[in-house]
């Protein structure tokens, strides 16, 4: 049997072994390789994952608390890891670790290919924001500029200096086209309209694209308001697969079908 993982903590929530079971199912891969879930604690991380490779693991995806974690134990890391400083997705190879992120390339793969005026601003400035930010103005793919706003102003300019991104106070949501929310606002229900500036003070229109990373059982508010204003939106769900279909790519070969993993993942 061929083991894929995903390591968190805690992780019984996550909707990627569902996902990637059914992408193996639907590509007859289910009798040779399986995904599950590990939890494991911050102290016990390193040693878990060195053990994988023995334990018939091809690979893992990494969530909360361990991105950061994950790619300093790397024997090898890819270019994308090491400039957005963590890895999602590892692979092992002749008992090498192999850190790659693939939370970048997933968020491009969700939008749409034009963006209005081809502007971007990034609400946050924790992992999440790191690699939107960087997935938005390494490439230049959709946007020109990636301004970058956060509640506590400093970790947006260290963030955004380093990544490629303009960091901003006061930033005028109209100009826009794109908004991404990378904080963790809406999470516990908290109401985004009111925690983050830039939308409280702002208004969202119908020709702008908005993304919430954030995901839950049901829509967030901010996605709910998007899709009253007719705008363009992009829920963490749909992020979420495209990350893991990447990681798919990497551990397996093979394209999975997204429509079974968005299913699965909705479930
Ligand atoms: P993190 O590193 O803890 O960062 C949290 C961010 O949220 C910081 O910028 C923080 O601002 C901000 N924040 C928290 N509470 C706030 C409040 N009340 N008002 C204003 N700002 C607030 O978290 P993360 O790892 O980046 O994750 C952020 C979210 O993205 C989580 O909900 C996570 O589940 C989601 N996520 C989704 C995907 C996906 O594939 N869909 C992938 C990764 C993460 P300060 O700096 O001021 O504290």
């Amino acid at each position: 049997m061929r083991r894929l993982a995903v390591l968190g903590h805690p992780v019984a929530h996550s909707r990627s072994p569902a996902m990637h079971n059914a992408a193996l199912d639907a590509l007859g891969m289910a009798g040779e390789w399986r995904y599950e879930a590990i939890d494991v604690a911050p102290e016990g991380f390193e040693e878990r994952v060195r053990a994988m490779p023995g334990e018939g693991f091809v690979g893992a995806n990494v969530t909360v608390p361990h991105k950061e974690a994950a790619l300093r134990l790397a024997d090898t890391a890819s270019p994308v890891a090491d400039a957005i400083g963590a890895a999602n997705t590892l692979g092992f190879e002749a008992g090498a670790v192999q850190a790659d992120n693939t939370d970048a390339g997933g968020l491009i793969r969700a939008l749409p290919g034009r963006v209005r005026g081809r502007r971007a601003l990034v609400l946050g400035a924790g992992g999440a924001a790191r690699a939107a930010i960087w997935a938005l103005a390494a490439e230049h793919a959709v946007v020109d500029v990636v301004d970058v706003w956060n509640r506590t102003s400093s970790r947006a300019e260290e963030v955004a200096l380093q990544l490629g991104g303009a960091p901003i106070e006061a930033p005028r949501l109209s100009s826009y086209g794109l908004v991404v929310n990378a904080t963790s606002v809406g999470l516990h229900g908290e109401n985004p309209f009111e925690e983050l500036l830039p939308l409280a003070e702002g208004r969202l229109d119908s020709e702008q694209v908005v993304v919430d990373l954030v995901y839950g059982d049901k829509p967030t508010r901010l996605i709910e308001a998007a899709e009253a204003a007719g705008a363009h939106t992009v829920d963490g769900i749909e992020v979420l697969v495209q990350q893991g279909a990447l990681s798919f790519e990497i551990w397996t070969g093979r394209k999975p079908p997204l429509d079974t993993m968005r299913s699965a993942a909705r479930l």
